[in-house]
């Protein structure tokens, strides 16, 4: 009878505490099941705001090239870094002789950045580059130019250097698929959207000779009009940050849809979502023995790594540029060390590969997906706290190591 007792209170506490922490973390519980668990290791870098801009960018497209040409994995694929372009800057001298009352840009078919486009395609054509659309500018232009009439600064700005570097804009006007006239900033019209992503997705087939399949928000705000415009234009991928930022809100910050995205999610547009999981900003200290950790958790959770690194780490002095180029040779060798199984593979190919469910690449078993789920569950600090109140910890615990012992020689 005290037995009996015992069992159902010991099943009560389990069921309750489980039905709590569900509840309340229901979504991200939902997005590690939905996720798909990848059988081999992927590393790719992600690299934005190439393209239009400082002159000094192809010398380092090309040191970039050298040493991802340098290394393979054991399907013989170099690393990849994808380049998300930016196919326009402003004309800083037409636009002052128009005293700030007409927008204009220098593409970039100019003949001026034809090294540029030289090193991108010489990088496309090794196959250490993959090109993806992050705008035709880093801006919506009618927010630079109200920036311009009433603002000293970025008038300055735009008198700094040649063609102006906008990562030393203001974060809003980085932002492109918003009306920032006013803080919150508002939606553009679908009209705008629609006319602007023509221009840009025409452009970018113009100059490159292929449509772009890969899109890069610029600060990642965007919202479903723009995903529906991009779908509409042969867009099928869409690169985030793990969740949506529709707008800025009354201080500037990115806001919006807080729910979590997971690699190859399908949007309500039809595009489907790709998810950028840590930075490898060397310039802001990011080390190569960070990126590889990094490859190490996403790897024992079955997920793919993708290194969000902008182009600033690359052109500032030549020193940065230097350990930035180190720091990434250091990661690519670290993870071929340390993953002889390694993939090497772009963005727009890991996506094909999860949207065709390839069984050789995803796992598809039932049960090695439930220890992953579990694994990834273990390892948000915030649910883990849970579990230790509400002492779950044991049997979660228990259950992962059944896995360890019975499942380790899966892959890694
Ligand atoms: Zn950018």
């Amino acid at each position: 009878m005290t037995l009996m007792l015992t069992a159902i209170l010991v099943a009560s506490w389990f069921f309750i505490w489980c039905f709590i922490i569900i509840g309340r973390y229901r979504n991200e519980i939902a997005s590690y099941w939905k996720e798909p668990v990848l059988k081999f290791p992927v590393l790719i870098f992600e690299s934005d705001d190439w393209g239009a801009g400082p002159l000094i960018q192809f010398r380092s497209l090309a040191r970039i090239s050298s040493i991802l040409s340098k290394y393979v994995d054991k399907y013989e694929h170099h690393p990849v870094m994808t380049i998300g372009v930016v196919l326009s800057v402003p004309d800083s001298e037409k636009i002052r002789q128009a005293e700030f009352k007409k927008y204009k840009e220098i593409r970039l078919d100019h003949p001026v950045f034809s090294p540029i486009n030289k090193a991108l395609i010489d990088g496309l054509d090794q196959g250490v580059f993959d090109l993806q659309l992050h705008g035709m500018a880093h801006y919506w232009p009618d927010n630079l130019m109200r920036a311009l009439v009433s603002d000293e600064q970025i008038r300055h700005w735009l008198d700094q250097d040649k063609f102006p570097q906008t990562e030393t804009l203001p974060s809003v006007l980085q932002s492109r698929w918003v009306n920032a006239e006013q803080l919150p900033t508002s939606p553009l019209s679908q009209d705008e959207i629609d006319k602007a992503v023509d221009e840009e997705v025409g452009f970018f087939k113009q100059l490159f000779g292929f449509y772009p399949k890969v899109a890069v928000p610029p600060t990642f705000v965007w919202d479903l009009s723009v995903e529906r415009s991009w779908k509409r234009h042969n867009i099928e991928y869409l690169v985030t940050p793990g969740q949506c930022f529709n707008g800025r809100d009354k201080e500037g910050k990115p806001n919006g849809a807080r729910q979590k995205i997971v690699n190859g999610q399908l949007s309500d547009s039809g595009l489907i979502y790709m998810v950028r999981n840590d930075y490898f900003e060397p310039s802001l200290g990011h080390t190569s023995d960070m990126a590889i950790n990094t490859l190490m958790k996403n790897t024992e959770l079955g997920q793919p790594t993708l290194l969000e690194t902008h182009r600033f780490n690359f052109i500032q002095d030549d020193d940065a540029t230097k350990n930035a180029i180190a720091e990434l040779e250091k990661v690519i060798s670290g993870a071929l060390a340390k993953y002889p199984e390694l993939m090497f593979l772009s963005t727009h190919e890991l996506a094909d590969k999860l949207a065709s469910k390839n069984e050789n690449f995803i796992e598809r078993s039932f049960g090695a997906r439930l220890f992953v789920c579990m694994d990834r569950l273990w390892a948000n600090q915030s649910i883990k706290k849970w579990l230790y109140i509400s002492g779950l910890f044991v049997p979660l615990l228990l259950f992962l190591n059944v896995r360890k012992k019975t499942w380790n020689q899966r892959m890694y």
